[in-house]
């Protein structure tokens, strides 16, 4: 049957047009569009700062629930809706990240949809693309190699070897990597301290060139970073080591949004990749802000939940940019729904509507608190094979309890055709005027007041606990400076609590923060709560050793 393709296959009979077609479309003149290959291009600089004075689309967030490993669809249904909403004849453009390389040879990738709604070129953007996650590795890696080189010259900046907070990355997932001594092997090879690797969507890098308003605030941005400190702590930026053109010069195109194209013909910029716990987890600002000056709806997503994702989507992205986000998607299923309710993953073939039922708070809060935050919601229910209709309209009358409409879509089965009720619903929302966006916390508030604002308010949690090592570094960087800047909360995906195993709509936990840090370039302070994961592993058993080319020079094993 056509619908079980896997999304490999349906990617490679996609019908694409030559690039340039899609860029006619938004009216990229050819020049402004740098080709890399026939399906993928860049959207130069020049172009980007002619259009600012257009007036903006309206902006649509598509979220989800907590990730359960059933899986949720938010990629998807953001491909699924940009193509029905284009069906309906809104002119749209869908705005997602780029995916990183590690992950794909451990456990099976894919960051560009599934079923009938994906991006393509899928295998490229799964792979090197077109090249952006090699420059941001790159020039992250010359700032350490000018660091050591500084060091080994005479460190006159006096930089305390003990307190350097600058690592090196690598777009790989490579454990071996995560702790390790520089500097070994006698004199000629500088001075011997310990370091470390972390994946390269965890660099403070990626989450910059993903807040970067043009190329003259990303050089200021790299310029801001910490990178250690004296003994006396005052802090070392990338500025003081004169590393901030050169690396501005290495990342000058990849801060040109990826224009590409859904099955369906239509436009989606893929751009950037930020970590979702220590950064925030979306696509470029300037892929955004670029979208909203070439269509009249832009559907961009958001990592994680939306305790996470959307959370983080407004107080960092859009507050820190002035985006006004007109709607949101909200994306469950059944199954996420059942998993919620008790159910365990061999069982969810079985009907059962109580654990639908049970399950249900989880999405209850997510919509309660992205109304929270003035934009209007409405449920995408991502409809897999199996899901009966009993669970359905349990979701449905549920939903209807909480002030939302639930709309079941078939995108993944049968492309944009398949989310046409969701278009006209999002498009009414958007256009209803009805949004009153505002961020949940002041810039002025404290940093540990934004810490329980959102622990309180979105986490439902009763309070954080920090010793006074955690609470005296705030104080010390509002002292600093810095206490405008707004909180990147790090913690696990899985629950709206610190505890991963606590699924549904938990109240009265505890928020612990095991430590904070300042990206004082991207602009915001990482709350760490539990384990983070930096540089991850790879399984007993990679995809990797699945993956070859075929007779045909396809791609095997990836998918
Ligand atoms: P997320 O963005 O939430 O991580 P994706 O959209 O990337 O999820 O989808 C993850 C995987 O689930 C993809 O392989 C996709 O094909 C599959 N998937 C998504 N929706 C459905 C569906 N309705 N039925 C079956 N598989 C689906």
């Amino acid at each position: 049957m056509a619908e079980f393709k896997t999304d490999i296959e349906i990617a490679r009979a996609a019908r694409k047009l030559p690039i340039q077609d899609i860029g006619d479309r938004l009216g990229i003149p050819a020049e402004h569009l740098l080709p890399y290959g026939h399906d993928k291009a860049k959207i130069g600089q020049d172009f980007i700062r002619q259009i600012q004075d257009r007036p903006d689309g309206k902006l649509i967030l598509v979220t989800s629930i907590n990730p359960t490993p059933a899986g949720e669809g938010k990629s998807t249904t953001t491909v699924g809706l940009g193509d029905a909403l284009n069906r309906i004849g809104k002119s749209t453009v869908v705005c997602i990240r780029e995916a990183s390389l590690g992950p794909n040879f451990g456990m099976k990738g894919g960051a560009a949809g599934g079923g009938r709604a994906q991006v393509v070129p899928m295998e490229d953007m799964n792979l090197h693309f077109t090249g952006d996650f090699h420059a941001i590795t790159s020039a992250h890696n010359l700032l350490t190699a000018m660091l050591d080189n500084h060091i080994h010259w005479g460190n006159s900046l006096e930089i305390d070897e003990r307190r350097i907070v600058w690592r090196r990355v690598l777009d790989m997932n490579d454990r071996a990597l995560r702790d390790i001594v520089v500097g070994l092997g006698g004199v000629g090879n500088g001075f011997t301290r310990q370091a470390g690797f972390d994946i390269t969507v965890a660099s403070e890098v990626m989450a910059i060139l993903c807040l970067a308003k043009d190329l003259g605030d990303l050089e200021r941005r790299l310029g801001d970073m910490i990178i250690a400190y004296r003994r006396d702590k005052t802090p070392i930026r990338c500025r003081d080591l004169k590393a901030d053109g050169a690396m501005t010069v290495l990342l000058k195109d990849a801060m040109q949004p990826n224009l590409v194209q859904t099955l369906e013909n239509n436009p989606a910029l893929v751009h950037g990749g930020p970590f979702g716990n220590i950064a925030h987890g979306c696509n470029s600002l300037i892929a955004t802000t670029t979208a909203l000056k070439l269509g009249e709806y832009v559907v961009t997503e958001a990592g994680f939940g939306a305790d996470l994702g959307a959370e983080k989507f407004f107080d960092i992205k859009c507050r820190k940019a002035g985006l006004h986000p007109a709607a949101a998607v909200i994306v469950a299923t059944v199954r996420a729904m059942k998993m919620n309710g008790g159910v365990a993953r061999e069982d969810l073939a079985n009907e059962d509507v109580e654990a639908v039922e049970n399950g249900c708070p989880n999405l209850g809060r997510h919509i309660a608190n992205v109304k929270g935050f003035g934009v209007p919601v409405v449920v995408a229910i991502n409809h897999f094979h199996g899901d009966t209709d009993a669970e359905i309209q349990a979701v449905r009358e549920f939903v209807a309890t909480q002030g939302a409409e639930a709309i079941v879509c078939t995108h993944w089965a049968e492309g944009g055709a398949g989310a046409e009720e969701l278009a006209h619903k999002v498009a009414q929302l958007a256009d209803s005027g009805a949004s009153c966006f505002a961020p949940l916390y002041p810039d002025d508030m404290p940093l540990f007041e934004k810490i329980e604002t959102i622990a309180r308010r979105i986490y439902h949690a009763d309070e954080v606990l920090a010793n006074t090592t955690v609470r005296e570094q705030l104080h010390a960087w509002e002292a600093a400076g810095y206490g405008h800047l707004p909180i990147c909360m790090a913690k696990t995906q899985y629950s709206f609590s610190t505890d991963p195993n606590l699924r549904g709509a938990p109240t009265h936990h505890s928020v612990p923060v095991r430590e904070v840090r300042l990206s004082a370039g991207a602009g915001f302070v990482v709350v760490v709560c539990g384990e983070i994961m930096t540089m991850p592993g790879l399984p007993e058993r990679p995809a990797a050793e699945n993956i070859r080319l075929d007779e045909q020079g396809w791609v095997e094993g990836l998918f």
